[in-house]
């Protein structure tokens, strides 16, 4: 059998510090395309990795920006241009957008508490974002989203609830070292799970190390895993038969910058290299693995999905060897960001 692979990138723009500052707006195009010096370090890099290497990639766009954005499109342009590229476009939500959509927002957000939960959320409230993601994506003449994914990862029992009642087959809600409900029935590393109906597909989490008592947990990413490290895993999940493995990336995790207009900014190369490699590899090794969308692997694995939850093992000494090239990445960026950003 062989792995599906789902490389998921969750496309979204910034609210830009617009809830602390009223000088300040909202980032649309920026965020996502990441220019810099006339060339998209973002999402144009990584729709030309996955065309150069024929991987289909699936892109978790998010919707309620348009409470904000209403008449004016930003997303529109760039679903089209992601839909054209043979990609997924799949459904994402930040419930923080929703304030927008009323006149007095600014005052709202200085009253009271940022609304960005989804943990805890009444369903009839998730039912309402998921519908207007549903109406989006129609404006934008898609085909209706078949998978959801909450922002920050943030779930509970009431948002699948919620999917099953708007209609929504498949999930990827739960990357655990990135939310964990504490709910035992959604504590899932890997596979695929029914709840309420709705087929959950995990980002992956694996163990990085172990010492003594204590294990480590970590969600699978492009910008906190090394190149090392996936394959590994890559190749650890083929040999327990592990059905699938999903990866979640951001376009703007392909740039360093000091501000999300991409004023001062450069190509982040570690985590570019991360991806050409992942996609090299994936083109190469096609007898074991197969890059699929997400909406294609649930349809696939519904009629006998993997419910056995393997937590896969990284390697201790791999994630040391990481912690050191992200350091030294780190650290030379911001240099160069200063550099680039002085006054000549
Ligand atoms: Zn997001």
């Amino acid at each position: 059998m062989r792995t599906r692979v789902c490389i998921s990138i969750d496309t979204e723009f910034s609210i830009g510090g617009a809830f602390t500052s009223p000088d300040r707006q909202p980032v649309a195009e920026p965020m996502v395309w990441c220019e810099v010096g006339g060339r998209s370090q973002g999402l144009g890099f990584l729709l030309d990795q996955f065309e150069r290497h024929r991987i289909p990639a699936t892109f978790f766009v998010e919707a309620a920006h348009r409470y904000y954005f209403k008449d004016q499109d930003p997303m529109g342009g760039i679903v089209r241009r992601i839909a054209a590229g043979g990609h997924e476009v799949q459904l994402h939500t930040h419930p923080c957008w929703a304030v927008f959509q009323h006149e007095d927002w600014r005052e709202r957000v200085r009253r009271e508490p940022l609304q960005d939960e989804f943990f805890g959320r009444a369903e009839e409230d998730t039912v309402h974002l998921l519908r207007q993601g549903q109406q989006t994506f129609a404006s934008w003449g898609l085909p209706a989203p078949t998978v959801f994914r909450p922002g920050n990862m943030q779930h509970d029992d009431a948002m699948f609830a919620a999917m099953a009642r708007c209609g929504i087959p498949y999930s990827s809600c739960v990357g655990l070292a990135v939310f964990d409900s504490n709910d035992p029935r959604y504590r899932l590393y890997s596979g695929a799970h029914r709840r309420h109906g709705v087929l959950e597909m995990p980002v992956l989490t694996f163990q990085d190390w172990r010492l003594g008592g204590r294990r480590h947990l970590k969600t699978l990413t492009i910008a906190g895993t090394s190149f090392a490290e996936t394959k590994l895993l890559l190749e650890r999940a083929h040999e327990q038969q592990v059905p699938l493995v999903v990866l979640l990336t951001h376009p703007f995790e392909y740039v360093q910058r000091r501000d999300d207009q991409m004023r001062t900014a450069r190509g982040n190369a570690l985590h570019q290299d991360r991806l050409a490699r992942l996609c090299r590899y994936l083109d190469g090794n096609r007898d074991r693995f197969l890059p699929t969308g997400m909406g294609e692997a649930g349809s696939a694995l519904q009629a006998a999905p993997d419910e056995r939850n393997v937590l896969l093992h990284g390697s201790g000494w791999r994630s040391i060897c990481r912690l050191a090239e992200q350091a030294v990445n780190d650290r030379y960026g911001s240099w160069a960001l200063a550099r680039q950003g002085a006054p000549a």
